[in-house]
């Protein structure tokens, strides 16, 4: 069973990132690896034994990391993952097709941030978003270039955005989380009801996250995505649709909370 999934970054980034689950079992909490290789010579061709450094962001990886109680070339469970072929598949990257992120039923400042962050991944020839699991999707969190142009490898970040589904007592409880530092720690940052008898969502809760914007824009535009993704579109246009999103801003925290509000009623 794959465990460590790569990232598709472009060749001329001299680094790999890898997004690996912390634990086999349980929910699909993912940590990122970066595998960076630096050859002690001035030039990579005449040193023959580069050395691969591995640094995992998973809090307590950094930890050990920071403490140095082990030797300097330690390497966490995660890497290690990361190092072995055969527990290593490649992120899929879906088409993102423009005239499904305009008629997304969220707020045109989103739509706006959405292009900016595609503009530099196309113009970098990073995938916005890369499919990690059926639960989880990676997507591009900050792309920084020099003054010169030239893309600095380091400024390349990603988040998790993971999607949950569970039983709740009136059906399936849906949630997004996004592991971005803006958004919304550790609450979801979309979680709706989904009633199998009824077929209706109910209790809208939506924060504003481009992160999870851009899975529903990758989800709109490639069909493969639906079946794992497709619900929590749904549930998105079905609140939508009880506005006039098309002529008004989409939905704002106060459209969200009306919304909210209606259902309960
Ligand atoms: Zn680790
Ligand atoms: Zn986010």
């Amino acid at each position: 069973m794959h465990q460590a999934v790569a990232l598709q970054l472009p060749p001329f980034m001299e680094k790999s990132i890898f997004s690996v689950r912390r634990s086999k079992g349980g929910k699909d909490h993912r940590c990122f690896v970066r595998c960076e290789t630096f050859s002690e010579g001035e030039s990579r061709a005449i040193n023959k034994n580069p050395t691969i450094i591995f640094s995992c962001d998973f809090p307590p990886c950094v930890t050990i990391q920071e403490l140095g109680e082990y030797p300097q070339d330690y390497v966490c469970e995660h890497a290690k993952l990361c190092h072995s072929q055969s527990c290593v598949k490649r992120a899929a990257t879906p088409l993102l097709r423009r005239e499904k992120l305009d008629k997304l039923p969220i707020s045109q400042e989103i739509k706006d941030s959405i292009n900016e962050l595609q503009l530099k991944c196309h113009a970098k020839e990073v995938s916005l978003v890369q499919v990690l699991s059926s639960e989880s999707l990676a997507v591009v969190e900050q792309l920084g270039a020099n003054e010169d142009n030239t893309l600095v490898t380091d400024a390349v970040s990603f988040v998790h955005v993971r999607f949950e589904k569970s039983k709740a007592l009136t059906g399936i409880q849906l949630q997004v989380f996004c592991s971005g530092r803006p958004c919304a720690a550790w609450n979801p940052v979309f979680s709706a009801n989904y009633e199998s008898v009824a077929k209706t969502f109910s209790n809208l809760r939506l924060a504003n996250c481009v992160h999870f914007a851009a899975c529903l824009w990758a989800t709109a535009s490639d069909d493969s995505l639906d079946r794992d993704f497709g619900l929590y579109l749904r549930a998105l246009r079905s609140f939508s649709s009880t506005l006039s999103v098309e002529t008004g801003p989409g939905l704002s925290a106060a459209a969200e909370n009306s919304i909210a509000h209606s259902l309960v009623d």
